[in-house]
Order: structure tokens, then sequence, then C-alpha cells
């Protein structure tokens, strides 16, 4: 929190970094958190954090550090949605559909995370999602279906994950899946222990729930209304108002 007397001086140098920016042609250097901490005002955050999230995105467009998969993607799938959401979902891997349109959670599994959304009370442009890897995990030549990420793959590929949440600063941050909490948290759990309550991310409220992919595995209306609870707990942590209509959702 920045102290109202230190508002002057924070907009000088706003100002100042402005300035710089659009009369020379070599760019000011801040780190990114820093930058984001400066501004006060919600349009200059908002502006702010998509202008900051465009270099990350480029540095993983580029990156080589897992040269099986930097050799075996289409492309690279950064994430999607509003860069001062308050809510960001996390998945694990891009797939097949995700590889091919550059976008997280676009296939199956994806359209059912856009109902869940949409359930909420929100479009999917409102909040930000993104992946713990940021390459669809290889297949062997000729398979079908796509892998989990290993342990040292989610490892490589965290820092970009760090850096996109230390811009977003989400509210709360909802892990899908076992995966994504072994990627976040570094702990192996089973969902049943992990899910339905609050865990904290580096300070920020983590809900765990089950993967979207595992409700089309399993289309018992009991796993969905799992789900939808825990998606009722984050609403309620955000303040939201929740109608009776969502309130009896898959009961
Ligand atoms: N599953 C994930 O975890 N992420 C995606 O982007 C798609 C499917």
């Amino acid at each position: 929190m920045i102290a109202p007397m230190q508002e002057p001086a924070l907009d000088f140098v706003l100002t100042a970094l402005k300035q710089i920016r659009e009369t020379s042609d070599r760019l000011p250097c801040a780190s990114r958190i820093s930058l984001v901490q400066l501004h006060t005002s919600p349009s200059c955050v908002a502006a702010d954090k998509s202008e900051l999230l465009v270099p990350l995105r480029e540095r993983v467009r580029v990156c080589t550090k897992c040269p099986h998969l930097a050799s075996s993607r289409t492309q690279t799938v950064f994430g999607v949605g509003n860069p001062d959401a308050e809510i960001m979902f996390v998945g694990e891997a891009p797939g097949a559909d995700e590889d091919a349109q550059g976008e997280p959670f676009v296939g199956r599994a994806g359209q059912l995370l856009t109902r869940i959304i949409k359930a909420m009370g929100f479009a999917r442009a409102d909040v930000y999602i993104a992946n713990i890897l940021k390459c669809r995990p290889d297949m062997p030549a000729g398979s079908f279906g796509n892998r989990a990420p290993t342990p040292v793959e989610m490892q490589t590929c965290r820092p970009y994950l760090i850096e996109q949440i230390d811009i977003i600063q989400p509210k709360l941050i909802v892990a899908l899946g076992a995966v994504a909490v072994e990627g976040l948290l570094g702990t192996r759990g089973t969902m049943r222990e992990l899910r339905g309550r609050w865990h904290s991310f580096n300070g920020t409220p983590l809900m765990i729930t089950y993967h979207p992919a595992y409700l089309l595995r399993n289309q018992s209306p009991s796993e969905k209304r799992k789900v939808w609870e825990d998606m009722l707990q984050v609403l309620e942590r955000l303040d939201k108002p929740i109608s009776a209509k969502q309130r009896n959702y898959f009961l």
C-alpha cells in the first residue's frame, strides 16, 4: 500500500518515466513488480499490466529452455484474459487444441471451463487464464492425446507463471487439478484432500478444484456440484452477489 503523502513523488516518477519512454529510443528500466506497485489509479494499473505482459510474452514466445518442447510445439500458449483480473485460473499445460490455437483452454475441457466462468457471472475476458507450462508436452510421433508435464518441465517453466501472477496480482487464484497444484505449490496430494478449501500461493488466496477434464470423464452431478461449491466460495471471497439459482446449481 502506498501512503498518500508519497503519491506526488510517485506521480513525478511516473511522469518522468513516461517522458523518457516517449522521447528516448532507450527504454527506462525498472522491475515489473515495482512498476505495478507504483501505479495507484485503476485505469493506469490495467494499461500498465498489459504493457508489462508484452515483454514477458515475448520471452516465452522464443523460449528454448526445454529444447524437446520448443522443437515439438506449434507455438507457445502464454495466457489470455483481463490483465487486471480479480481471478486467475491456472491449468496444467496446453493440449493439442491449445497448441494449434495459441490460447489456453479452448478444447473440450476449456469449453467447460468457459461455461463454469459464465455460470459464475463472468465473461471469459473478465478473468485471466494461464497454465503452468507454456508449451504442449510433446507426444511420441503418431500417438494421440496429451500427457501430463514432468516435474522438471514444470520447474523450468514455473518462473514465467510467477511473473504473470506478479504482474496481474489477482485477488485470488484457482488451481485446476492436482498437476496445477504441484506446479504452483510443489506439493503432491489427492484432490480429495486438497480441493474445496483455501490455500495460499505466496500470500494470494488459492482455491483448489478439479480440472474440467475430470468433470468430462466423470459426469456425475455430485462431482459437478463439488466444483460448483468451490466456485461459490470464490464468489463469496470476492463479495460477489450470488443468486438463488446460482446457489442451487447441480443440487
Ligand atoms: N488443460 C489444461 O490444463 N490447460 C489447457 O490449456 C487445456 C487443457
